[in-house]
């Protein structure tokens, strides 16, 4: 479903990601680990084209994204990214919220995209906010809603960067509980995360990072009991 061949990219003369490998299966959930400034935020973004990639290869669902006749909305919207901040149009209701994209991006009809978003909020336990505002929720209610927007496009790949880590610990559950039921669904996810419980429990690999290369990519057990790296011991001693 995605496959990244010596990947590389430079802001200016920093050289952020260096000759990523990376291949994802159909239903795999991987969550990527390491420390901040590593680049695992770049790397991400570079498989939802939110940055350019400067060399090397990035393929998503057949789709080769350094090919410029690549049709980016049709990737876009095959990607569903939920990021550390919620990004909620502050103006718009939840069901707004939710429904926008459908609606002019991928032309659903209205009442269509509204049945299909209360789905999706009784999916995440927010069927009742619907006509709230974002300013109306908490942390980890904004950050379902966005879960739910993001489901809206009928992404078959989802994307998470850091969605809990800008919660509080006790809002936090909430949001990885529906993390979780995604990946009973089998959806296929990458996860940038902190939260190593998680990580542990619900990914088929881990992927670690450090000053912008991939360093060690194994199962839970490999990584969290059998850990090879120096690099990676030293990061797990101070995350556990
Ligand atoms: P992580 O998500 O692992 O914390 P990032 O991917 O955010 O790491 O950042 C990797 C490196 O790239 C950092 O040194 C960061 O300062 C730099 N960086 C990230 N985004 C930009 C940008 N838009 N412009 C310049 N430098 C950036
Ligand atoms: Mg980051």
């Amino acid at each position: 479903m995605i496959r990244v061949e010596k990947l590389n990219k430079y802001f200016g003369q920093q050289h952020v990601l260096k000759d990523i490998d990376l291949e994802i299966k159909e239903k795999e959930v991987v969550c990527v680990i390491g420390p901040s400034g590593s680049g695992k935020s770049t790397l991400l973004r570079c498989l939802n084209l939110l940055e350019s990639v400067t060399s090397g290869k990035v393929v998503v669902n057949g789709h080769d994204l350094t090919d410029p006749g690549t049709n980016v909305n049709q990737v876009r919207t095959d990607v569903g990214m939920v990021f550390q901040h919620f990004e909620l149009f502050p103006h718009k209701k939840v069901i707004e919220n939710i429904t926008l994209a459908p609606i002019h991006v991928r032309k659903v009809a209205r009442a269509e995209a509204e049945q299909r978003a209360y789905e999706l909020l009784t999916k995440v336990g927010l069927k009742d906010k619907a006509e709230s505002y974002p300013g109306e929720l908490s942390g980890g209610q904004k950050q379902r809603v966005a879960i739910a927007r993001a489901l809206a496009m009928e992404p078959t790949l989802m994307l998470f960067d850091e969605p809990t880590s800008a919660l509080d610990p006790e809002m936090v559950k909430e949001v990885l509980e529906v993390m979780k039921q995604l990946t009973r669904e089998g959806m296929t996810m990458v996860v940038v995360t902190h939260e190593m419980g998680f990580a542990r429990e619900v990914s088929d690999r881990i992927v670690f990072m450090d000053q912008g290369m991939i360093i060690e990519t194994g199962s839970p057990v490999q990584i969290f009991s059998n850990p090879q790296h120096e690099r990676l011991k030293t990061f797990l001693g101070k995350v556990l």
